[in-house]
């Protein structure tokens, strides 16, 4: 039997999954073919909303769709990836409970994605929250849901970029409805917040400030977050923020593999695909994990969920061109826009490159986001939930209500002092190589 392996369990899996399916549908039924997952992570993970999630507007298993679920026709391997050899064509992994095995392929398809670069910032794995790994958005949104019980929390976000103005805005706007004083700083190490997107669309960027400052959020630009103590953020500039909760959206660095890295990565640790998104016969990449080049640019495309989805269908694609000896095809997606959220019915968009404010840049992204969503019926849940939300006004115990049953091993990672760090998960535990702070920021859809 010929077999596609697909690494991770994100945007990259999933839609490499649905062409696969669709294109090998009669091969699979008669078991010439088998898809087999490899993931470190049961669940996918919907980005989108983590503003609303950490906010308390949605609950967090709204954004989680079990893989299982997503590619029925998949096997699906709950493990963490321990190397790729690509001369014999193999994957060796590390399932949950310990044991190791390994698979071989036919077509391989890399979508381990990126983590935050940690290592540049001592402290941060330690006593600061991230966003990227298993578990991390729920563990962040227990710690605002927490705040109702204290008299007064500072929150310390570090990163300019798209998805660091976006959880400022949020965790800032989750405070409105409290008794309790919240003071939300974003530490920005560059001259202004939002680069990539100003320079396209200054509007967007001024608008972006305006809701920062309408929801009190205090920015700090041209100051880089240097180390993380259990009480504050240090900043380059000599000064410290008290704080209990320190929140890393400090870019991401492609995940290692080991098998999969010399002569094939750049600067970034990206691996570098050919026009067709090959990195070498029988291996195909896509999302964070890959440096793809835009078509008419000849520029990297961004790291987003958008390009993730339609760079990991077209490596799905083309894995089953191979399959099939047939000729594969360059990707020439030309990308679509981006957007933010600043509360219900506020939100900046940018759309083949026309700006949006207001209701509509709000109403368009939301637009997007339950169109991309792997689930239909969670996407009409998070539908109910916000009509539910703008009628009555946020629940803010809706990560209480959602969270992990008795015997979940995450409960044990939310009752812990400290939030959850990569290196505690029985599954992603050590994969990540060292990274450099600081270079690239979260585009959105
Ligand atoms: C908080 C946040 C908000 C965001 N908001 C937006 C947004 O609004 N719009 C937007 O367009 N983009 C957004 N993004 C970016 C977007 O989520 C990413 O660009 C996208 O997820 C990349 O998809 P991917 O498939 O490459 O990787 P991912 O979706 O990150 O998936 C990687 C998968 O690989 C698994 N994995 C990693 N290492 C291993 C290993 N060694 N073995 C096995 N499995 C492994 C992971 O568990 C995961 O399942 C956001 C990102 C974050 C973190």
């Amino acid at each position: 039997m010929r077999r596609v392996v697909l690494l991770g369990g994100g945007y990259v899996t999933l839609h490499a999954y649905h062409q696969l399916a669709r294109r090998l549908s009669g091969q699979l039924r008669r078991d010439e073919v088998e898809i087999v997952i490899v993931s470190a992570d049961a669940s996918h993970s919907f980005h989108g909303f983590t503003g609303e999630v950490v906010a308390g507007v949605l609950p967090f298993e709204r954004t989680r769709t079990p893989i299982t679920e997503a590619c029925p026709r998949a096997r699906f391997e709950h493990a963490r990836v321990l190397s790729v050899d690509p001369g014999r064509r193999s994957v060796a992994f590390e399932r949950v409970d310990g044991s190791t095995a390994s698979v071989t392929y036919d077509q391989l398809v890399v979508g381990t994605g990126g983590r935050e670069p940690v290592h540049g910032v001592p402290g941060l794995a330690e006593h600061g929250f991230l966003l990227r790994g298993p578990g991390e958005i729920e563990t962040l949104a227990a710690r605002v849901v927490s705040f109702a019980a204290g008299h007064g929390e500072t929150v310390v976000v570090a990163g300019g970029g798209l998805a660091g103005v976006e959880l400022a805005a949020a965790i800032a706007d989750s405070g409105h409805a409290r008794p309790q004083p919240l003071t939300v700083h974003l530490v920005h190490s560059g001259s202004e917040l939002l680069g990539e997107l100003r320079s396209a669309q200054p509007r967007l960027g001024t608008r972006a400030e305006a809701e920062l400052a309408r929801l009190g959020v205090r920015v700090r630009l041209g100051v880089r977050l240097e180390r993380v103590t259990p009480s504050g953020a240090a900043l380059s500039d000599g000064s410290f923020l008290p704080a209990r909760t320190v929140l890393g959206t400090i870019g991401q660095r492609p995940v290692a593999l080991p098998g999969l890295e010399s002569g094939l990565r750049d600067g970034r640790g990206r691996l570098v695909t050919a026009s067709d998104l090959s990195v070498l016969p029988g291996v195909w990449a896509a999302g964070d994990a890959a440096r793809v080049l835009h078509v008419t640019t000849g520029e990297p495309v961004a790291s987003n969920a958008l390009w993730a989805m339609k760079a990991g269908a077209h490596a799905g694609a083309n894995a089953a061109r191979a399959l099939h000896g047939r000729e594969t095809r360059p990707f020439t997606y030309r990308g679509l826009g981006q957007a933010a959220s600043f509360g219900l019915g506020r939100g900046i968009a940018e759309l083949y490159g026309m700006p949006f404010t207001g209701r509509l840049a709000w109403l368009l992204r939301l637009t997007f986001f339950l169109r991309f969503m792997p689930s239909r019926r969670r996407a009409a849940l998070v539908v109910h939930d916000l009509v539910r939300v703008s009628v009555r006004g946020a629940d803010r115990s809706v990560q209480q209500q959602s969270s992990p049953r008795l015997g979940d091993p995450r409960l044990e990672l939310l009752r812990s002092p400290r939030p959850f760090v990569h290196e505690q998960h029985p599954v992603l535990g050590g994969v990540h190589a060292p990274y450099d702070v600081g270079d690239l920021a979260v585009g959105q859809v």
